[in-house]
């Protein structure tokens, strides 16, 4: 079957995304490795048409959760390097191989199906070892680590390419003490390596958020994701970075969420709107009908808190939001028509439905939004590069 026009859909400002990798670039300098993470649909913006962009504009590497991102990545005809930092299931093994997928590992089991699917391909696979330093969410202890690469290393099909970490308390603190602990964990765990004789060439820790404030953490290559579609880790380090920095770099937000009218009706005053009779009419409303749910993506906790923006003017959401509908008070927009566009998320002319305002008002950290705007197949919302 053709592709149905959508009734809704996102436009990824490519402009945006190309600024947001070269401000990066221009933090780490020209020697790290810049490994954006494109995991869970480039954060909701499109995988492919995320990384195309990004390797465009001067990334090196690409960082995927799972073999699924990887594999659609490699049939889009991309051969960068792509590491993936997501549990591989042992039955998924052979496809990390053929796939040439450089891979996080923490577990014996599948160090060896590794190897042996390596060794039968004739091919070298890579190895980054994590170390745990406080997450506590995936990755081997330091006191375990040197045994661990050893029995890596017993295998001629495995290179131990990367020791990496990850931060666990960047964003959400002022005081960025914690990070500097895990630092210097993860500092010791790459000097036991080196008195064992095991030879690391790629260290990396670095999200967005210590790629942009802390340099001591680039290493040799660095993963940022969320900055990479210009949305800030959290508001709390937005204020503290740009407290912190006289020359601070930009994002440019890239997503912006759209559809049309598709009702605009009279309702008169002292009648209740949508399920649950959560909004009563003060006067006669003009109530504009918008054809996108929970079930979109669009948040039930935006219930008669949210608003999008009709001719670049903000319309609260009145109701309850249903499975595939919302209501919105449009009585500041009398020009408004059928089938006029609404935005949803994202920037207008002058005036914008942002991404920190909405995450508050809905309980969810910026990452989430974008994420959960869907990608069901059925009633696909697509990613269009504008
Ligand atoms: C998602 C992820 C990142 C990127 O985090 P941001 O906060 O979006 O920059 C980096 N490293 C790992 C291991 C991740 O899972």
């Amino acid at each position: 079957m053709d592709r149905l026009p959508p009734l809704s859909w996102v436009e990824i400002d490519k402009h945006a995304l190309v600024h947001n990798i070269k401000a990066l670039r221009s933090v780490i300098g020209p020697h790290v490795i810049l490994a954006p993470c494109v995991k869970s649909n480039a954060y909701g913006h499109g995988l492919v048409l995320a990384s195309r962009v990004f390797l465009e504009a001067g990334a090196d590497w690409l960082c995927v959760d799972s073999v699924h991102e990887a594999h659609q990545l490699r049939s889009a005809g991309i051969t960068a390097p792509i590491y993936i930092m997501g549990y591989v299931s042992l039955e998924q093994i052979p496809y990390v191989v053929s796939l040439r997928c450089k891979i996080m590992v923490n577990n014996k089991e599948t160090i060896e199906a590794l190897a042996h699917h390596a060794a039968h391909d004739g091919c070298i696979i890579d190895i980054h070892l994590k170390v745990e330093t406080g997450n506590n969410r995936q990755g081997i202890r330091p006191e375990h680590i040197v045994d661990f690469a050893r029995f890596i290393q017993t295998f001629p099909s495995l290179r131990i390419e990367g020791l990496a970490t990850h931060f666990s308390n960047i964003e959400d603190v002022k005081r960025h003490d914690f990070a500097e602990i895990q630092r210097q964990r993860f500092d010791r765990a790459y000097e036991l390596l080196q008195e064992a004789g095991v030879v690391i060439p790629i260290r990396h820790c670095a999200n967005a958020a210590a790629t942009m404030m802390y340099p001591e953490t680039h290493y040799d290559m660095v993963r940022p994701g969320v900055a990479c579609y210009g949305i800030w880790p959290s508001p709390l380090f937005r204020e503290t970075y740009l407290e912190r920095h006289f020359a601070p770099i930009t994002l440019m937000p890239a997503f912006t969420w759209k559809t049309k009218l598709a009702q605009i009706r009279i309702v008169p005053q002292g009648e209740t709107i949508g399920y649950g009779r959560t909004f009563t009419t003060a006067s006669d409303m003009r109530i504009g009908v918008v054809p996108v749910g929970y079930y979109d993506g669009y948040d039930r906790h935006l219930s008669n808190k949210g608003y999008v923006l009709v001719h670049d003017t903000v319309c609260p959401v009145v109701g309850r939001v249903s499975m595939n509908i919302i209501m919105i008070d449009l009585t500041a927009v009398p020009q408004a028509a059928l089938e006029d566009e609404v935005i949803l998320l994202g920037k207008g002319k002058t005036q914008s439905v942002d991404i920190e305002e909405i995450a508050r008002l809905q309980d969810r950290i910026e990452y989430e939004l974008p994420t959960r705007v869907t990608t069901n197949p059925i009633e696909e919302v697509p990613r269009i590069l504008v």
